[in-house]
């Protein structure tokens, strides 16, 4: 049986060093800005908020109704973008449609983008030169550095593309020297390229799309789905893929509290640039 990526410990760690972290800048703001009323994306930002304010941090947590115009979303990112307490901005996703996601990243000021979604963070990291980025796969990354996955040679596998998860994650394993496949939905025979995988992430929002026979034996599977079922949360992984993985993440209790964890180490990280502890690029 594989060994159990736990997130949760390894999260649990971070946020204590993370409060001794804000125990020492002293005040340090999370603006978290959330429109509609999406029930998981408030389930998210609930616990965002619980954990900020466990670390010490000051949150504010701005509420918008769905009909939100995208001007009266701008303004209060600008808002947000000159006030002095606060050192993180992170405006949760999905936006209503009516809202232009992509201008709307564009306005948070990038020393103050804790999701690591603006272009200026995104491209850092594409550049090889990373500087706050996204949360998630930097918790994939940390949990493979903590159990002492190697990564430089492997071949690596990940399954989804998006801005948030799979691309970024793609870039962090490239630059552990891993060999990174990327597949996405229009990867023809996917089983040909996981079999393949010493690392395998799943970031895809299926319901068991790798199934046990899909995971070479041996393998490190980081499981990134979230998905909501009638037999309540799984991930993108069938369970009894446990069998052949010789480390695997669970769902819950992997990558879900890694996330949190990270999203609080960038708050850190940003109040840090804003002092002026760490060089921000540009500045
Ligand atoms: P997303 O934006 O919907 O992206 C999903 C990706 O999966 C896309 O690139 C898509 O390919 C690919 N895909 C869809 N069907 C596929 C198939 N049949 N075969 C191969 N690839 C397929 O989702 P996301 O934001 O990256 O999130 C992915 C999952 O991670 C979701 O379950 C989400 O809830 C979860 N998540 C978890 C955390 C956490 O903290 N644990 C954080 C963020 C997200 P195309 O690009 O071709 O459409």
């Amino acid at each position: 049986m594989a060994t159990l990526l736990d997130g949760k410990a390894l999260a649990a760690r971070i946020r204590e060093d993370v409060a001794r972290d804000v125990a020492d800048l002293g005040d340090l703001g999370l603006a978290t800005v959330l429109v509609g009323d999406d029930p998981a994306s408030h389930i998210y930002i609930n616990s965002k908020h619980k954990a900020a304010t466990e670390a010490g941090m000051a949150p504010q947590d701005i509420r918008l109704p769905a009909e939100t115009a995208e001007e009266d979303l701008l303004a209060r990112i600008a808002q947000l973008n000159g006030d002095d307490a606060v050192d993180g901005i992170l405006v949760q996703l999905p936006l209503p449609a009516h809202v232009d996601e992509a201008r709307v990243i564009r306005a948070i000021t990038p020393m103050k983008d804790v999701d690591g979604l603006h272009p200026f963070n995104a491209g850092e990291l594409f550049l090889d030169r990373p500087t706050l980025a996204p949360a998630t796969p930097s918790g994939v990354l940390e949990l493979l550095t903590e159990y002492k996955v190697p990564l430089s040679g492997a071949r690596a596998v990940v399954i989804g593309r998006s801005a948030l998860v799979g691309k970024p994650v793609a870039m962090m394993l490239l630059r552990q020297n891993a060999t990174v496949t990327m597949c996405h939905s229009r990867t023809q025979d996917l089983a040909r390229h996981t079999l393949d995988a010493d690392v395998l992430v799943a970031a895809v929002g299926v319901p068991a799309i790798v199934t046990a026979d899909m995971v070479k034996q041996g393998a490190a599977v980081v499981d990134v789905g979230i998905n909501r079922t009638e037999s309540g949360v799984v991930g993108d992984v069938e369970p009894d893929a446990a069998e052949r993985a010789a480390f695997i993440s669970p769902v819950p209790g992997g990558v879900g509290p890694m996330t949190i964890a990270m999203l609080l180490r960038n708050t850190v990280k940003a109040a840090r640039y804003r002092r002026g502890h760490l060089a921000f690029p540009g500045t």
